[in-house]
């Protein structure tokens, strides 16, 4: 299955992602994380990726793309992926089917979750991010068992940077923008799946998994 989560910034896709390649067996690659990553090492990607995401921007097109087409070359990736905020721009969106096309794939499903500006900004100002294994937690909604500790490898919770009340305002502006327009592209091929994301996070999960099994 090769599948693409679509949603505004804080719609749940990291919450989703991991459930999802759980279940389907698929690798998660998400654009964010491995920006993320590329900034922790300092890498000459992170140096140039940080300018943006911590104006609440997004990175370039050719930046994001030299980054994200080798890894669909490597060898988890051969029966599917979960792509979890990429394509956000249409350039990245016909760049990718571009890609699945020189090996005669095509995408399975897109999953766009769909969340109210409200509910993002109330989620996004109470995310806290585990600092070794990534896991998302919800100060409101998904409260960690110990106050700052992960549930599962006990590392600390930090706050994303991006998630300042003003970048968040940014990041929805940026959305609604550049990557909305994707809604309607997908739309146009027949392989859109839209989820009420307003849910609590199992039952959006198993609405996912529903229409996921219809696809396959
Ligand atoms: P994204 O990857 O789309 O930016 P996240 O999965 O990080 O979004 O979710 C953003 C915040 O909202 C996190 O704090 C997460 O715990 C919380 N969250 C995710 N899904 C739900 C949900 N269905 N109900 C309530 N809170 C949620
Ligand atoms: P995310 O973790 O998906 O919310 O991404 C965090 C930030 O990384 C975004 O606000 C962007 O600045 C940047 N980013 C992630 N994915 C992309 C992408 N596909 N294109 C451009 N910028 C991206």
């Amino acid at each position: 299955m090769r599948i693409v989560l679509l949603g505004s910034p804080g719609s749940g896709k990291g919450t989703q992602a991991s459930k999802i390649v759980t279940v389907f067996s698929i690798p998660h690659i998400s654009t964010g994380d491995m920006f993320r990553e590329n900034i922790k090492n300092g890498t000459p990607i992170g140096l140039e990726a940080k300018k943006y995401i911590e104006k609440g921007l997004l990175v370039p097109d050719d930046v994001t793309l030299s980054m994200i087409e080798d890894r669909f070359s490597e060898s988890d990736c051969t029966n599917g992926f979960l792509l979890d905020g990429f394509p956000r721009t249409l350039v990245q969106a016909e760049a990718l089917e571009a890609e699945l096309e020189k090996n005669e794939k095509k995408l399975t499903a897109v999953v766009n979750l769909d969340v109210s500006d409200e509910t993002i900004i109330s989620r996004m100002t109470g995310r806290r991010v585990c600092n070794s294994c990534g896991s998302t937690y919800n100060l409101t909604y998904n409260k960690p068992k110990v106050e700052n500790t992960c549930d599962y490898c006990r590392g600390q919770l930090f706050i994303r940077d991006d998630d300042k009340q003003e970048t968040v305002t940014n990041r929805l502006r940026v959305y609604k923008n550049e990557t909305q327009p994707l809604i309607d592209y997908y739309k146009g091929k027949d392989i859109l799946i839209t989820i009420n994301g307003e849910q609590d996070a199992s039952d959006v999960f198993n609405n996912i998994r529903k229409a996921l099994e219809t696809v396959r």
